[in-house]
């Protein structure tokens, strides 16, 4: 009689065990299931790029580059994750495949191209120079022999380097950074994108920005050569989203046109 009680305990125990492993296993599935159906899309990008992308307030990253990923995540009916690094780490991330896409303002060229694909141009970006309001840089031509602040790994970055030499170039990790020591006078120059430098001479008394033009760039989202299909659904809903006027009203949004 107690040996059937046990036999019984045993079954009853191992029914349970069972039924434990089943449900287990069909929530996993589930879980798999429903994160399937959501399609998540990773982007990253460096927030301190404004009007491109920044941190508000409440500690969104919000933006041009934020609200156009948004935009095409919509239409493709993904969820949209943004993740905040360095600039120079976008393109090994968009390799390594720890994130789907890097949007950052970031400008195409053909060196860039041999890591990564680029989409469709959505925005153009020009370099340009800050300095401070007396300084004796007039002009792009009296860069030479002068320190230059820039945002290291950025197209700003590889043309001074190219054109002034390494030993007069400081790289920071960011716009906001390299900014910091203008201001302090660690350096006598910053070379940065148009409207970020407008955002940061805004924000900061003392400094203006050149009227010659360093540089003009296209920019766009990098993709990773191994996911052709993303870049062609990405191509897609972007093409709908410039003809259809999204895309201008986002930029209209954060970039008044008389700023
Ligand atoms: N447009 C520049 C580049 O691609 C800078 C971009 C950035 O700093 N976010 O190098």
């Amino acid at each position: 009689m107690r040996r059937s009680i046990a036999l019984v305990v045993v079954l009853v125990l191992c029914v349970a065990l069972l039924a434990g492993c089943n449900t287990g296993k069909e929530e996993t599935t589930s879980t798999t299931d429903s994160k399937a159906a959501t399609k998540t899309l990773v982007m990253g990008t460096n927030a301190t790029f404004p009007p491109y992308e920044y941190v508000d307030d409440n500690g969104t990253i919000i933006g041009i580059d934020a609200e156009i990923a948004k935009a095409v995540c919509d239409k493709l009916g993904y969820e949209l994750q943004i993740k905040d690094m360095e600039f120079d780490s976008l393109i090994p991330a968009v390799q390594a495949g720890s994130i789907d896409f890097a949007m950052a303002g970031m400008t195409v060229t053909d060196e860039r191209k041999e890591s990564v694909d680029f989409t469709d141009s959505y925005a153009t970006g020009v370099q340009v120079v800050i300095v401070k309001e007396d300084s004796a840089i007039k002009t792009v031509d009296d860069l030479k022999d002068k320190k230059i602040g820039v945002q290291s790994g950025t197209t700003g970055d590889i043309y001074c380097t190219d054109d002034y030499g390494q030993e007069n170039v400081n790289q920071y990790a960011n716009g906001a950074l390299a900014v910091a020591a203008l201001v302090n006078g660690q350096v006598d120059c910053v070379v940065i994108d148009n409207e970020p430098a407008k955002a940061y001479v805004a924000a900061n008394t003392g400094l203006k920005i050149l009227e010659t033009e360093y540089v003009t760039e296209d920019y766009a989202a990098a993709i990773s050569k191994d996911n052709n299909a993303l870049l062609t659904e990405f191509n897609g809903a972007l093409k709908e989203l410039i003809a259809d006027g999204t895309v201008k009203t986002i930029v209209d949004k954060y970039i008044k046109a008389d700023a």
